[in-house]
């Protein structure tokens, strides 16, 4: 996905450029900067010194050493002194400067830290907001995968209203039974998954020094048609064994009925030839009764532009949960809608899942900001929409 949050130690990642929220100076200094000094090794100050400083909201570029990235992005954020000092416009300017250089080098991939939310003070929430706010509209005119590193999971807040409503929504709806591992759910899991194991890939490498590995990789394994969700857990070095929850149940059932019902008085012929309209067919059709373009929807729906090219090639494409309900939101679709749209891929709402019920909450109050519900599932350890 384009725009992804994701938790973990920035010099550890394998993207092509890394962003150092630096200071003025560009000598070194705590947190961040002094991480990725002691990972790059002593050559990185050296070059930092030929670059003679950078000025607040400004970047400049190295190379990146012994770290995984090619590149490391100066840039320095503003300090907070209140909010009435042009921090917003300061901190927007170290995202939108970063972003443009890395595009001037020609990176696929670049990896942000919380500029400024650190020593310098910066309002978590109001500074998660601008970064997003910066990235997203950088991404409506350019192709590039984004990264925002979140050091410690304990340190995120968002929007403190929405959570704490939304907080409160979660307890009321969420199921909390145990999943049923059951007979059904295994099924349940072979239909959603095609029998795949739940194999992800990883843009950590897993040691200093590490071989460079192109951060590629990781998305092409998320445009195969048979597509993986793709959650933060794809970073961890451990896979870890999907869980089973009454959701694939839900999609099993889905499934079999959509299958089970045309069948009863036809030959297996005629119902093969009066299948439903298929998810990528009612995608692109509720499309163009928006009179939305291709990009607008798929930018929207925080969609990898390659992978929309597939879904709109394969009449049959398979997507995963999460980019079905990331184009349905993108779509603007009632929740009556999204069940409908979820049908098409084998897929249904559960209360027992808590992503489902997140996601439920947001379509019921109109709100269709898809950057905010992924700021909501990250919040809660979910996976994110889009793909
Ligand atoms: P600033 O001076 O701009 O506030 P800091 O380095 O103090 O910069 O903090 C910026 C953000 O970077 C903070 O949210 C901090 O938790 C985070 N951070 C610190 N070390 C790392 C790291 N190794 N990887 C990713 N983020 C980090």
């Amino acid at each position: 996905m384009p725009f992804q949050i994701i938790t973990g130690d920035i010099t550890r990642l394998e993207v092509d450029a890394i962003v150092n929220a630096a200071n003025t100076s560009l000598l070194g200094g705590g947190g961040v900067d002094g991480a990725i000094h002691r990972a790059a090794g002593p050559k990185l100050l050296e070059e930092c010194r030929t670059l003679h400083g950078c000025e607040v909201g400004q970047a400049k570029a190295t190379g990146g050493y012994n770290l995984p990235a090619r590149y490391v992005i100066h840039t320095v954020g503003p300090i907070w002194r209140g909010g009435g000092s042009g921090e917003e416009e300061l901190l927007t300017s170290a995202y939108r400067n970063s972003l443009m250089l890395a595009a001037e080098k020609e990176c696929e991939s670049v990896a942000f830290p919380m500029i400024s939310a650190g020593v310098y003070g910066y309002p978590f929430d109001k500074a998660l907001r601008v970064a997003t706010d910066t990235i997203r509209a950088f991404l409506q005119d350019h192709e590039m995968q984004v990264y925002l590193v979140i050091f410690s999971r304990s340190s995120f807040r968002f929007d403190d209203d929405i959570y704490s409503d939304l907080s409160r929504y979660v307890r009321a709806n969420l199921e909390e039974d145990e999943p049923r591992s059951s007979f059904l759910g295994n099924i349940a899991k072979s239909i959603a998954f095609g029998g795949t194991s739940g194999k992800r890939d990883s843009i950590f490498s897993s040691g200093r020094g590490a071989m460079k590995k192109e951060a590629r990789a990781s998305e092409a394994m998320r445009e195969e048609p048979l597509e993986e969700s793709a959650d933060e857990d794809i970073l961890c070095d451990e896979e870890k064994p999907r869980k089973e929850t009454p959701e694939f149940a839900g999609a099993a059932m889905a499934q079999a009925s959509m299958l089970a019902a045309p069948m009863q008085n036809m030959s297996l012929a005629q119902a093969l030839e009066n299948l439903d309209e298929s998810f990528s067919q009612a995608l692109l059709r509720m499309i163009d009764e928006r009179g939305m373009k291709d990009s607008e929807c798929y930018k929207k729906a925080n969609i990898d532009r390659k992978l929309f090219s597939k879904i709109r090639g394969d009449v049959h494409y398979r997507p995963s949960k999460q980019t079905v309900l990331a184009f349905a939101v993108a779509l603007e679709l009632s929740l009556e809608e999204t069940e409908s749209f979820l049908k098409k891929a084998g897929y249904a709402l559960s209360h027992a899942s808590k992503s489902d019920v997140i996601v439920e909450y947001f379509i019921n109050n109109g709100n269709y900001d898809l950057y905010t519900i992924n700021e909501a599932l990250y919040a809660f350890d979910q996976s994110l929409l889009g793909a």
